[in-house]
């Protein structure tokens, strides 16, 4: 799994989408992910298939639902998902949460 863990300058690898203003925020989200992950990894995702978080379409949600179980058990889970939320993350398990579930949580943040 890619996760944020070299971060050059202001930029967040992978979220072109983000408007000016959204960027310190995700970069702030992905250097806490980053030191969370120092200090933690081996996290599940980096040492189970990438395929369990990032599923291809029409494939089994076996591998989605374990990769949901392993990030609950996760000591970076809370920063994991400030991270994917405030990156906009648009694909794969963040966090323990599906993209629909990201999107569902943006929409009642206020
Ligand atoms: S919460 Fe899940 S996706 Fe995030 S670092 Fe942990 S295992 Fe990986």
């Amino acid at each position: 799994m890619t996760v944020p863990g070299d971060i050059p300058g202001d930029d967040v690898p992978g979220t072109p989408h983000l408007l000016p203003h959204q960027r310190p925020a995700a970069v702030r989200a992905a250097a806490h992910l980053a030191a969370q992950l120092e200090t933690y990894a081996p996290v599940a995702c980096q040492v189970r298939p990438d395929t369990w978080w990032f599923p291809e379409r029409g494939g089994s949600s076996e591998p989605q639902t374990a990769a949901i179980h392993l990030c609950a058990a996760c000591p970076v889970t809370t920063a994991c998902l400030d991270y994917a939320l405030a990156a906009d993350e648009r694909f794969g398990i963040w966090g323990g949460t599906t993209p629909t579930q990201r999107t569902t949580l943006r929409k009642d943040t206020p």
